[in-house]
């Protein structure tokens, strides 16, 4: 069961959006009883996944913590990556950890390959997986982290163009957007556990992923 706290958007009166995770039967906004939308209640889409039901892709949590209540920017990320079955392979400290489910459950999951390259990124992974060099000894915090070996997942899988020099071009062309929906949505989050509603210029609609 992930954490999705329902945070539902609707326009009632003017260029505003309200979130909030219960539709008031009055508007925010304008204070009078609702009955017709300028958009309709929707709810938000939530932006984190468990990463068993992610086969084939690249994850991302915070190193501490969840996205949802602890992230920012300043904090450290972590990242594994899922094979085909649903089973997550991360570098840490310890070395390589397969399967730890119960951290990946609130999680930003996103494919990279198509499904035709299925048993070449399981393939790559296994590879990996047996190579000495993913030993808790060879573990360094800046130099040979998370981000070390899925670079190095990548400059073996040979796909495409998804192939990068170091992890600041790995973090930047690939990481780094993907993240931005569960920042926006965590943001989000906070604001609503303080007060009822969130009132803002951004006009959201049903079709927008997100604030
Ligand atoms: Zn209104």
């Amino acid at each position: 069961m992930n954490k999705d706290p329902g945070i539902m958007c609707f326009r009632h009166c003017s260029t505003k959006s309200v979130f909030c995770k219960q539709i008031p039967t009055t508007c925010p906004a304008c204070s009078s009883q609702m009955q017709n939308f300028i958009t309709d209640p929707f709810r938000i889409p939530y932006p984190l996944v468990n990463a068993a039901h992610s086969p084939t892709s690249i994850v991302i949590r915070p190193s501490c913590g969840s996205f949802l209540d602890d992230y920012d920017a300043t904090h450290d990320l972590h990242v594994g990556i899922v094979d085909s079955n649903g089973s997550v392979v991360e570098f840490d400290k310890t070395g390589l950890i397969v399967n730890d489910v119960a951290r990946w459950i609130d999680c930003v999951a996103f494919k990279v390959v198509p499904i035709a390259w299925t048993i070449r990124w399981d393939e790559t992974l296994c590879l990996m997986s047996r190579d000495v060099k993913w030993k808790s000894i060879n573990y360094d915090e800046i130099h040979m982290n998370c981000f070390n070996f899925v670079l190095e997942f990548f400059n073996n899988l040979r796909y495409a163009d998804l192939r990068f020099t170091n992890k600041e071009d790995l973090c930047e062309r690939l990481i780094l957007s993907k993240i931005q929906t569960a920042i926006r949505y965590s943001s989000l989050y906070r604001v609503l556990k303080n007060q009822e509603y969130l009132i803002s210029d951004y006009i959201a609609l049903p079709t927008n992923n997100i604030v």
